[in-house]
């Protein structure tokens, strides 16, 4: 599981405040990535850093991952 901050030029509102931002949060595992928008400001604060949620996506793109593959095999 990879995690990181992308920026972006689209802007969206983020999750928790609301606030109009290009800051996300990527979680990545097996090339397949959830993109959360959550925003970020010049200091380091915002809410990017009061969530974690890397156990959860890590079994939201494991059980993902499985259902695509099953799919597949038909
Ligand atoms: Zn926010």
């Amino acid at each position: 599981m990879q995690i990181w901050n992308s920026s972006s030029s689209e802007s969206k509102k983020c999750i928790i405040c609301g606030k109009k931002s290009g800051s996300y949060k990527v979680y990545e595992e097996s090339g397949i990535s959830i993109k959360i928008p959550l925003c970020q400001d010049m200091y380091d604060k915002g809410c990017y850093y009061k969530v974690d949620v890397k156990q959860m996506t890590t079994l939201a793109i494991r059980t993902l991952k499985a259902e695509i593959k099953r799919q597949g095999e038909k």
